[in-house]
């Protein structure tokens, strides 16, 4: 029989990834709420990740800013938790399928054989339609959502840069941009977009000091711009957010049409 000499557990404990959701402590899944009152360690994106967030957690918790640590630094602080038998909680804004570089940790866990699960959250696109009042599919008008953003030091593949995008006339929705919304609107209308498109900005969506502003392509970057916003917003354009003379009914609810859960009347 092999003796264990040391005191470390014979797996080591769940990495858990939660998206902390657009900023809102409310707007954290109540699943995500429960990891983090349980876990002995949190490692959150502090640029992002509202702190009273934080007050899930449990006064013992071990709490680490990841925003000035690189990668190595972070995924350690997780491995040798997760080795030493401590529930971890990796908390990335909104939900950790976009932007999130939530893929090049779970690989580096993954070579140190150490579990993890993802749950989800919700994405500061979602907070911002909420806030715009807006669906970004209408019916007739766009069934299609881009997510996309500028290339900065992270760069976007040739053919998915905007202009290109911008043939589809779908709505879009660009992230890591507000600093260059100028850039953003000129390609968008070079691709095809008419400059009276609607289009919108959303600053901390779901934070107190939100700001939402809408009009079209040809303005909206001089209001964003007046509204002094250059990081943490979102652009949108697209005519689903343009008024109800943009849109058709849906058929969902059209009494004349029936589906799966409702007969025709
Ligand atoms: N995973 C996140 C996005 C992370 S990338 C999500 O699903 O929302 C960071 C970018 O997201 C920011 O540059 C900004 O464009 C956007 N962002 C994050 N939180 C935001 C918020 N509350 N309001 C508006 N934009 C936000």
């Amino acid at each position: 029989m092999v003796k264990r000499t040391d005191k470390r557990p014979a797996r080591p404990a769940t990495v858990h990834f939660v998206g902390a959701g657009p900023g809102d402590p409310e707007l954290l899944t109540i699943k995500g709420v429960k990891l983090l009152k349980k876990a002995a360690v949190v490692v959150y994106a502090g640029s992002l990740v509202s702190k009273e967030l934080l007050r899930y957690c449990s006064k013992k918790a071990a709490l680490y800013d990841s925003a000035s640590m690189h990668l190595k630094e972070l995924t350690d602080i997780m491995i040798d938790a997760a080795n030493s038998g401590k529930t971890v909680v990796r908390l990335h804004t909104g939900d950790t399928s976009l932007y999130s570089a939530f893929g090049e940790q779970a690989e580096i866990l993954e070579r140190n054989g150490v579990p993890y699960d993802i749950t989800p959250g919700v994405s500061s696109a979602f907070a911002a339609a909420a806030s715009l009042r807006k669906e970004f599919t209408a019916p007739e008008v766009t069934q299609t959502v881009i997510f996309t953003r500028l290339a900065g030091r992270t760069p976007v593949p040739a053919e998915e840069d905007l202009e290109a995008l911008a043939s589809h006339r779908a709505t879009i929705c660009v992230f890591l941009s507000a600093r260059a919304i100028e850039e953003v609107v000129r390609l968008l209308i070079k691709g095809g977009y008419p400059p009276s498109t609607p289009a919108a900005v959303v600053y901390k969506a779901s934070w107190e000091d939100e700001i939402s502003i809408t009009g079209a392509l040809n303005d909206i970057a001089r209001k964003a711009k007046e509204a002094g916003i250059k990081r943490h917003a979102l652009i949108f354009a697209g005519r689903a957010l343009g008024g109800k003379e943009t849109r058709a009914a849906s058929k969902l609810y059209d009494k004349e049409f029936s589906h799966g859960y409702r007969a025709k009347k």
